[in-house]
């Protein structure tokens, strides 16, 4: 088993400790246990690192496509070397299953490869006049990038901050989730180890408030990228408007699941009870309202019940846990909260509803059912291990209900009949729609919303030209 690694900011390629800064601890969230202890940057360490940010943007931004590439893929590799550590760590500061986190820190391995490539393809066009007379149109780095990554997949998201950002010319300081830091750092020395300059990819902490209104307050920044939830995103997102900066913003989503009396029900409730409790529910695309077609309601429900039941919850480190403990104490205290609503109003509590233990943030796998659109939980994202199991009249009906809120990040739907998954497609409101399949996420596809779930792709190529901007160039 690896140790808690030492933490400490990445400033201009140097490793900064406490040295009488101010200091913060990391908790294990199965033990609670002190994991270790986070220094904070100050304002003098976040000015040094917009400076170094300056020097590496330009510095960056003339090196090759190739090089650029070259760099990113040996990064790439070594996170994979390094898979098994970032994983046991990941298990550590956010909970996950051991097998899940080496998963996670391979998929960001995967992302960071997957952006290399895409060094050198970023084209531009050329508009012919005749007479030798020609536009040509090119995209540029839109210079440095602030990005602030939050805790649920600390090292995915930390990455998605920075792939994009890397692979289109721009320098970029993360400040990963104080609550999750290792992984960031982890992934961030990486890149140094790979010969990324010490001022194109910095990673420090602080109070998020402030460290924020720091870097989005610096014109220095060209652009944000923020993934959390919808209150600070809107608050970041008009911090930014003042400066006319770029923002990418992936919010909060509240996932829509319709279930089509003509889909293979087994398939749907083995691959979505699985994704329904990833991660302990603390997934911004977790599957949250369930929408089935009443006639074939008792079955799913009894299936998805039997299933939830089954989970093991415990340790991450413990071989055979399926569910580890959510990440810190707010999401118990909010997700009961968000049930309690719930059975007041009049939803059935199928299955869970209950704190695991005293010692550690488990919570049991939760099922409700019949649960009235006027319960806070149909409306709040829960971001936990419980699953809304409501009967709907008819596809109507359901879409309808998928479109109600203002959210839109990924929506899933299960059915056999390809017209019907048209108009899906067609009609219902989301960045991100899985039909018959529980992923919405590869590295070559865009990842993002609508409505209240943000703005901006990252991953695929979008990810990539989301870092840049455009520039006509008129030749007479
Ligand atoms: P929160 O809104 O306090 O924080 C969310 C993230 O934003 C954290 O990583 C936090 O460090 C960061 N943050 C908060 N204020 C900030 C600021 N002023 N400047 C920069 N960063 C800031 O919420 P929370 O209690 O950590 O999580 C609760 C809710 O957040 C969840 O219920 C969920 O809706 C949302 N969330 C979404 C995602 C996602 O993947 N979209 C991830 C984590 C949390």
């Amino acid at each position: 088993m690896t140790d808690y690694p030492t933490l400490h900011l990445l400033i201009d390629g140097e490793q900064h400790s406490g040295d009488g800064r101010k200091t913060e601890d990391v908790i294990n969230p199965a033990t609670e246990e002190v994991l270790g202890t986070l220094p904070h940057a100050t304002p003098a360490d976040l000015d040094r690192a917009l400076e170094a940010a300056q020097r590496g943007f330009h510095e960056w931004r003339r090196t090759s496509a190739d090089k650029r590439a070259s760099i990113l893929t040996k990064a790439a590799g070594l996170i994979r070397e390094r898979a098994k550590e970032i994983g046991e760590t990941l298990c550590l500061e956010q909970g996950k299953p051991v097998a899940e986190g080496r998963g996670e820190a391979s998929y960001s391995a995967n992302l960071l490869e997957f952006y290399a490539q895409e060094c050198k393809r970023i084209y531009g066009r050329t508009l012919v006049r005749g007479e030798g007379a020609r536009a040509e149109v090119q995209y540029h780095p839109v210079g440095p990038i602030a990005g602030f990554a939050p805790w649920n997949f600390p090292a995915i998201n930390v990455m998605r901050k920075i792939g994009g950002a890397l692979a289109a010319g721009c320098s970029v300081i993360v400040k990963p989730s104080e609550e999750t830091p290792a992984s960031g750092i982890a992934v961030v020395q990486a890149l140094l180890d790979s010969g990324v300059p010490g001022g194109v990819v910095q990673c420090v902490f602080g109070v998020p408030s402030d460290v924020s209104e720091q870097l989005i307050g610096s014109p220095i920044i060209r652009k944000i990228t923020f993934t959390g939830s919808t209150p600070v995103g809107k608050q970041l997102a008009k911090m930014a408007a003042d400066d006319l900066k770029i923002a990418t913003m992936e919010l909060g989503g509240h996932g829509p699941v319709l279930v089509f009396n003509d889909s293979d029900l087994t398939k749907v409730l083995d691959t979505m009870v699985a994704n329904k409790f990833r991660n302990a529910g603390q997934v911004c695309v977790s599957p949250t309202r369930f929408l089935i077609e009443e006639d074939i309601f008792d079955k799913f429900r009894d299936g998805f019940v039997e299933r939830a039941k089954a989970l093991t919850v415990g340790n991450g480190m413990d071989k055979g846990t399926d569910m580890g403990p959510m990440a810190n104490a707010r999401g118990l205290d909010n997700i009961a909260k968000l049930i309690a609503n719930a059975q007041d109003k009049g939803a059935n509590l199928l299955t869970g509803g209950e704190r695991i233990g005293n010692q550690g943030f488990f919570f049991q796998p939760t099922v409700l059912s019949e649960v009235p659109l006027d319960s806070d939980i149909m409306n709040n994202e829960p971001f936990g291990p419980v699953a809304i199991l409501n009967a709907m009249p008819g596809e109507a009906a359901m879409i309808e209900e998928a479109n109600r809120l203002p959210y839109g990040l990924a929506a899933y739907a299960w059915t056999n009949d390809p017209a019907r998954r048209r108009r899906l497609a067609a009609e219902v409101e989301a960045g991100m729609l899985a039909i018959n399949t529980g992923g919405v996420s590869t590295v070559d596809a865009p990842f993002g919303g609508v409505k209240w779930s943000g703005y901006g792709s990252e991953d695929g190529r979008e990810g990539v030209m989301a870092c840049m901007v455009v520039k006509a160039i008129h030749e007479g």
